[in-house]
């Protein structure tokens, strides 16, 4: 069903919006892709996220009584089956981000080989936390048009956020028609990584000149919130451990949240209860 800019979407409770926080829990598989340079280092950085700040952010999300979905490679879920574990008893979503978080998992591999790769992670989660992950967030490498048709009718997925094209869930359409695979998109504004992302040396981001204002972003995210309560969207975030998870941006994060949550009358859900209620209802 089209909905138009001013036809407010209607969300459980009349919520005036849906807020979705995806948590991408990379570790060290982002910063140990070139064997002939191996950078202790800066794979420190990507351990960050499982060995520190994960149990910050759950620290705080319980506290405000949020849910997440964690999206996680099948090697970090390996390595730290624990935090899988604590992560899956609090309530939050644990959905699939590649094995070995690979990138260009769409181009460089056949199609019975990325299957395979979806097939290794289901295995970990299944034995981790007796469950396989319904929802799919790709990687920042690209996909090929039919990707998405693959992961819902050949491996199960009942969504995925991985699009950018819209600030509302929306169906995707399989051979012409609309399918029960949802799509929840997400956007860069609302992802913590073109912001604070810092690597001195390999440079990211090239020039090194970008660790943006904590207050700048705040107020962005903000402003943001208030355009998607405004208009019943779904906001939906890409955060990473590692980036969000020290001490004084966790603080920031909290007073986001707590703007948000002082409406009263906002939605915060996991993926997976956003996809279900649009699948019932749109
Ligand atoms: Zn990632």
């Amino acid at each position: 069903m089209t909905q138009s800019r001013k036809e407010h979407i209607r969300w459980p409770n009349d919520a005036k919006c849906a807020v979705l926080l995806t948590i991408h829990v990379d570790g060290e598989s982002l910063y140990n892709r070139d064997p002939n340079h191996p950078s202790p280092r800066r794979v420190s950085y990507g351990k960050y996220g499982p060995a520190r700040a994960v149990d910050r952010l759950l620290e705080l999300t319980e506290r405000k009584g949020i849910r997440c979905s964690y999206f996680i490679p099948g090697q970090i879920a390996e390595r730290y089956p624990e935090m899988v574990r604590k992560i899956d008893m609090q309530g939050h979503e644990i959905g699939f981000h590649g094995f070995d978080h690979e990138e260009h998992m769409y181009t460089d591999r056949s199609r019975e080989e990325w299957v395979q790769v979806i097939q290794r992670a289901q295995e970990t989660f299944q034995r981790l936390i007796g469950k396989r992950a319904v929802g799919y967030v790709a990687t920042s490498s690209d996909f090929q048009m039919d990707a998405p048709q693959i992961w819902h009718e050949q491996c199960g997925f009942q969504y995925s956020s991985s699009m950018r094209g819209d600030d509302r869930p929306y169906r995707m359409v399989f051979d012409g028609r609309e399918s029960n695979f949802i799509e929840i998109p997400a956007r860069w504004e609302l992802d913590d990584y073109p912001f604070f992302v810092y690597s001195f040396d390999p440079p990211q981001p090239k020039g090194q000149s970008r660790i943006a204002s904590y207050k700048g972003v705040l107020s962005n995210w903000k402003h943001e919130f208030d355009g998607y309560y405004g208009e019943g969207g779904c906001m939906t975030f890409m955060l990473h451990p590692q980036i969000i998870g020290i001490p004084g941006r966790t603080y920031m994060l909290e007073e986001l949240l707590d703007y948000m949550l002082d409406k009263g009358d906002v939605w915060f859900a996991t993926g997976r209860e956003i996809a279900d209620w649009w699948l019932t209802n749109y």
